[in-house]
């Protein structure tokens, strides 16, 4: 698990408007995270098998179960801080069990530098 990466946020935005969170990495980093993305990308374990059934290496919103909330309408009640390595969101589907590690959330940052990276890690079965 070494990661050169930082995982130490400097600052971090919620944005209820816009529906995405901005964090601001320690090391320069800005990575932009729509509220659609954090929420099919929860890493609790109940969402993690739901995904593992699909073979997507990039999580949809069609495997979730449960409250139905579409693309475009997830909403973030809450947002929490967990210790300080990691943050909890209370989802508008009622859904709140996914704790955020910032390791996991620099993981899956979504601008493209970041996605070419993960795709050539993601290739590993
Ligand atoms: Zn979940
Ligand atoms: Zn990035």
């Amino acid at each position: 698990m070494a990661q050169m990466l930082s995982t130490n946020p400097a600052d971090i935005a919620v944005n209820r408007e816009q529906r995405e969170m901005r964090i601001r990495w320690q090391d320069g980093h800005e990575s932009v995270y729509p509220f659609d993305l954090l929420r099919i990308g929860c890493p609790c374990a109940l969402c993690n098998d739901q995904r593992s059934r699909t073979a997507s290496t990039l999580p949809s919103l069609t495997v979730l179960s449960g409250p139905v909330v579409k693309i475009g309408e997830v909403q973030a009640n809450e947002v929490k801080p967990v210790g300080r390595y990691a943050i909890n969101f209370s989802w508008s589907d009622g859904h709140d069990s996914g704790i955020y590690a910032f390791a996991y959330l620099r993981d899956m940052c979504p601008c493209p530098t970041c996605r070419a990276a993960q795709g050539a890690a993601s290739s590993r079965e």
